[in-house]
């Protein structure tokens, strides 16, 4: 096979890899302080991977009770997204944690503490709602205050923004590497319809998430260690008593069942059963995650997941399956221990002016976005 023909060369001011949400904030902000900003998706469309397969939760703090850090700042971000976001959000449903009896890492009375310390709003679950639940496996219900997105009409709003902001979207282009070049520049290469094409710029954003060593490593850098999950998001129609209802079930090999409103569906996780394969970077030579997923056995866990399930609330063994969403998870390694999502910056990683940068859930945006305006040397 030929290799692909070799097109011109241009140059820009700030180019972003990756056209997944942080990708589209990161060219949102560039575009509001330079005047050629360009993003490179390698997809035909924009928030196509972990942006659009994943569970959808606007965390609200409740989901980290062992990592006062990433509640906190999930608290702070809530609100901001909530309202920022609103013609995505889907908060109409009754959202219930519930805590587990057994092999839980935090105890009711714990779970509680922990959002109290939070200020997030918790109160008892109404008695209709309990009963959902098995009490030989669950402490405690509890009634809170979360949210989901819809994430395709995210992507409408965000991909309108980048639009009104100037931004130059390149869809169906691959960032294949990034090497230095003179004057501090970051020399890229890309590729578009079989076209290789070199692109200068004075500074790059790599916002890749599950392949976000992948432009570094072939331009020469060595990759950050980073953890990668195959996971399995089963999407149902759950039964009649669970439709109005996102159930969460507390802190340790549990599940959570909740409203996906992109697809109209429930999104049924399940900490044990929905990851399938994992691998590191940085302990092999790198290699694509998206190739390996795709060539990775897809067999789904959905009946493992759902048998678990049913043994904390039994309703759930009526759950249709309707379809799986598999992606890669990409988690850094000391999120193992405290189930913490912090965001990811490296200013200047390998070569000046190349920065990575990737976040644990969708609102650490707001993160990224204040820790990138704070740093020096990246605007000037
Ligand atoms: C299973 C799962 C469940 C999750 N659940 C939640 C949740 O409930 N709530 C929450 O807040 N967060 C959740 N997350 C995390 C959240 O999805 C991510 O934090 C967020 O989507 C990351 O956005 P991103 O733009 O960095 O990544 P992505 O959306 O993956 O975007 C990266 C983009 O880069 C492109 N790309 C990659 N390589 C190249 C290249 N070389 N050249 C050009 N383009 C390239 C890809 O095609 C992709 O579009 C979940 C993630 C997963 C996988």
């Amino acid at each position: 096979m030929s290799g692909p023909a070799t097109g011109g060369s241009c140059a820009c001011d700030v180019l972003i890899v990756g056209g997944g949400f942080y990708g589209l904030n990161l060219a949102e902000y560039s575009a509001a302080r330079f005047p050629r900003v360009i993003l490179c998706e390698r997809s035909a469309e924009l928030m196509q991977r972990a942006s659009f397969s994943n569970q959808a939760r606007v965390h609200n703090g409740y989901h980290y009770p062992r990592s006062i850090l990433t509640a906190v700042r999930s608290r702070v971000n809530f609100r901001r997204f909530v309202e920022e976001f609103q013609p995505a959000i889907d908060s109409t449903y009754e959202c219930l944690y519930a805590v587990g009896r057994r092999f839980s890492k935090v105890s009711a009375r714990q779970f509680y503490e922990s959002v109290r310390r939070i200020g997030a709003a918790i109160g008892p679950a109404s008695l209709a709602s309990k009963r959902l639940f098995d009490p030989a496996y669950v402490e405690d219900v509890f009634l809170t205050e979360e949210s989901a997105f819809n994430s395709t009409i995210l992507r409408e709003i965000m991909a309108e923004r980048v639009r009104r902001a100037g931004v130059e979207v390149s869809l169906g282009t691959t960032v294949h590497s990034v090497r230095a070049g003179a004057g501090n520049r970051v020399q890229v290469e890309i590729e578009r319809d079989g076209v290789r094409e070199t692109v200068t710029a004075d500074r790059v954003f790599c916002c890749a998430y599950a392949q976000l060593n992948g432009p570094g490593c072939e331009g020469g850098i060595a990759p950050i260690h980073l953890k990668h999950e195959i996971t399995e998001v089963a999407l149902v129609e759950p039964p009649g008593q669970l439709r109005g209802l996102g159930v969460t079930i507390m802190d340790g090999p549990f599940f959570s069942l909740m409203p996906f409103p992109a697809r109209g569906l429930h999104a049924l996780y399940h900490v044990r059963h929905s990851p399938h394969a994992h691998w590191y970077d940085g302990n092999a030579p790198w290699h694509p995650a998206y190739e390996r997923l795709v060539s990775a056995e897809k067999r789904t866990a959905f009946p493992f997941m759902v048998r678990d399930s049913a043994r904390y609330v039994p309703a759930v063994a009526d759950c249709l399956h309707r379809d799986s969403l598999w992606e890669v998870r990409t988690v850094l390694p000391r999120s193992e221990t405290d189930d913490s999502r912090p965001i990811l910056f490296k200013p200047h990683f390998g070569i000046p002016n190349y920065h990575l940068i990737m976040g644990g859930k969708i609102d650490n945006v707001y993160d990224v976005l204040d820790v990138i305006g704070q740093t020096p040397n990246l605007w000037n």
